[in-house]
């Protein structure tokens, strides 16, 4: 699952909104890029400018859990203390929808749909982020998208008029995230990031075989009634039945392999219980 992973249907809607995110792409890179070069390449921090714009556009247009939520507590707990992994920055929200998916960005935003959180329990959802991880870590999220702004009109349309980009418009950060939802990584790069997601677990000491049975469920789904809401994850990645297969053969060669049994899935916010104000009893009158 990657930025373009797991995707939203989404109706980027035109909401107003002004960023005044200064995006350096370089005199040279301009040139290269209004002559379509395709050797044009931006730096990570070009990468992840324009990412940070088009993971706005994307929370503004989903309905994104609140910090008292019970599934962004569960990600606060489970996520939390992976947000600077490898050294990098990143963070992390839930979007409220019954969509599996999960995506990550080349500014180290990474999305994880409360459908996804819905069916798979904590090790199972942090084999996911750490394959979301992988590609931050791997640079894919920065290749899609320059891949995909390539064929888009947005990078012209930045850097049309000077080297300093002085504002990202509304329709031009909803261009940046459809490209972050429709960038797609290559199979090699999904299988490397797989393998970062088995040696991110067996790393941190988490179950490996959560690996394998969480390719498993989306294998299971996209044969049931439920396909709707991941066929889109499923387009983008390879087959999770030889997903699965290829992680229970790293497990097996490390010795490490049992068939997983999920453990229970709570997305509850604790129930919070106000202090009760005592009534005096009354003293029954005798
Ligand atoms: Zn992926």
């Amino acid at each position: 699952m990657k930025a373009k992973h797991l995707i939203p249907i989404l109706a980027i809607t035109a909401i107003p909104w002004i960023t005044s995110a200064q995006i350096n792409l370089g005199e040279r890179a301009l040139g290269a890029l209004q002559k379509g070069v395709a050797g044009f390449t931006f730096s990570n921090e070009q990468a992840a400018a324009l990412a940070k714009e088009g993971v706005r556009k994307l929370d503004s247009a989903n309905v994104v859990a609140g910090p008292n939520d019970g599934y962004t507590l569960r990600l606060n707990r489970v996520f939390g203390k992976h947000a600077n992994e490898n050294g990098l920055q990143l963070n992390y929200k839930v979007y409220l929808t019954k969509e599996v998916n999960a995506f990550a960005c080349a500014d180290g935003s990474v999305r994880v749909y409360s459908g996804l959180m819905d069916i798979m329990d904590d090790s199972q959802l942090l084999a996911v982020i750490g394959h979301e991880i992988g590609h931050v870590v791997n640079e894919d999220s920065k290749d899609a998208m320059r891949a995909a702004l390539k064929k888009s009109a947005v990078l012209d349309a930045l850097a049309s008029q000077s080297d300093k980009i002085g504002k990202v418009t509304d329709g031009e950060a909803g261009q940046i995230a459809s490209v972050l939802l429709d960038s797609k990584h290559s199979r090699s790069q999904e299988n490397d990031a797989d393998t970062f997601a088995y040696d991110f677990m067996k790393k941190h000491g988490y179950d490996v075989n959560a690996v394998e049975s969480a390719f498993l469920i989306l294998a299971k789904l996209s044969e049931g009634g439920q396909s709707d809401f991941i066929s889109r994850m499923l387009s983008s990645h390879p087959d999770p039945n030889s997903r699965a297969q290829k992680a229970r053969e790293r497990a097996i060669a490390d010795n490490r392999y049992k068939a997983y049994v999920q453990k229970p899935i709570n997305n509850r916010a604790p129930v919070v219980k106000k202090p009760t104000t005592k009534r005096p009893t009354k003293k029954k009158k005798k």
